[in-house]
């Protein structure tokens, strides 16, 4: 039997979110999802699209006129110019305001496709159907579509809630170890922002990570973490930041390695260190801090996460990190593993000194 959907119901919304959990959706999502639409369109990947575009393909045909759109894969092509070449092949193919497009593929065709969603003929509805580890515990959930410029990552870009998530569990058995451990980074980071149960969980099955398995549990409950957050704080006002854990010293490491550091892995390098900043602090727990600084450091010495650290690049970059305010360096951080800290004003940040954030880069 299916395990039952999750529903993201955002306030004042008459349309809830339905995340749909499974095996070998590919062949087999409810068409009820898709009736009444005029036709549908597939944005992939190359990669995804060979893998699993055809049987996506002839599935969804069964409710209506399908067509397939394929993108190169990869970071790079997360742009203004791609996302533009989307829309023309979709104005091609008469998709207008009652088609429905299905994002098939990692959070870059993910955030690619919502993006364009959200601005072809003023939004259409879509769906996200995350093919990653990363995308479905992260960026499929929560409506953030955009994409990167020549100004940095991210920086162009829209909320636009899908009509839907058909998490796969099938589809990670062809996904190269490498992107498991990515996904790995955002499901460790969950536990520490909302469950120590997962957390001891995590700890205990070290060996175990690629067990398909052993992940598809991690995978809904860092669902159901994502979902109840962003359902509270869709627009990260306040409570949102706290998915930002980690993130502030990784994203920097991230851009200052020209994203040859994979997201994941400076997620973990960033815990690592924001963890010690909290416990410096005195809002991290001891115990707490050395049991996640234990953890994080035997992942990345198992899966050979290296840094090579330029402290004033990295500073620089987190002087651009978007929850900064009046140029002081902001952070989510962590009170216990289960549980952040409300922080300053209750607004899930707290300023954190430049000196700190270098000292922090010693601990790697
Ligand atoms: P990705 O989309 O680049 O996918 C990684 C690689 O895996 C690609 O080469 C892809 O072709 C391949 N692949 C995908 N599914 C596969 C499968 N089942 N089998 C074999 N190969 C497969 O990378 P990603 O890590 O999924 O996503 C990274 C992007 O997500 C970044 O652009 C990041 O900014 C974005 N992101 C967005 C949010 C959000 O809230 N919107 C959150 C986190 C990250």
């Amino acid at each position: 039997m299916a395990p039952p959907a999750l529903e993201i119901d955002f306030p004042g919304r008459s349309e809830k979110c339905s995340i749909l959990f499974g095996d070998n959706l590919v062949d087999r999502l409810p068409l009820e999802f898709f009736s009444g639409v005029s036709s549908i369109a597939i944005v992939t990947d190359d990669i995804v699209g060979r893998l699993y575009g055809k049987r996506v393909l002839t599935h969804l045909s069964e409710a209506s006129k399908t067509s397939i759109i394929t993108i190169p894969h990869g970071e790079r092509v997360k742009s203004l110019t791609t996302s533009s070449n989307i829309a023309a092949q979709m104005s091609d193919l008469g998709i207008d305001r009652s088609s429905a497009i299905v994002a098939l593929g990692g959070g870059v065709v993910g955030d690619l496709t919502g993006f364009v969603a959200s601005i072809f003929k003023r939004g259409i509805r879509y769906f996200q159907f995350p093919t990653t580890l990363l995308a479905q515990v992260d960026s499929s959930i929560g409506g953030k579509c955009g994409v990167d410029t020549r100004w940095g990552k991210n920086q162009i870009g829209t909320f636009f809630q899908p009509a839907g998530i058909f998490v796969d569990s099938s589809v990670l058995n062809t996904l190269p170890k490498s992107e498991v451990i990515n996904g790995l980074g955002e499901i460790v980071k969950s536990s520490i922002i909302a469950d120590r149960e997962m957390f001891d969980e995590i700890a205990r099955s070290v060996e175990d990570y690629f067990e398909i398995e052993k992940l598809k549990s991690f995978v809904r409950r860092t669902c159901e973490i994502k979902a109840k957050v962003v359902e509270k704080d869709e627009r990260e006002v306040n409570l949102r930041k706290i998915l930002n854990y980690g993130h502030t010293i990784g994203h920097a490491i991230e851009s200052s390695s020209h994203y040859l550091i994979s997201h994941g892995r400076c997620v973990i390098i960033g815990m690592i260190c924001e963890g010690w900043i909290a416990n410096k602090l005195g809002i991290f727990q001891e115990s707490d801090y050395i049991r996640q600084k234990e953890l994080l450091l035997k992942i990345k010495a198992k899966y050979k996460i290296t840094v090579p650290v330029n402290r004033r690049k990295i500073l620089s970059f987190a002087m651009l990190d978007k929850k900064n305010t009046s140029n002081t360096i902001r952070m989510s951080l962590p009170e216990k593993i289960g549980r952040m800290h409300s922080g300053e004003s209750a607004g899930f940040t707290d300023p954190v000194s430049k000196e700190l954030i270098l000292q922090s880069l010693d601990v790697l």
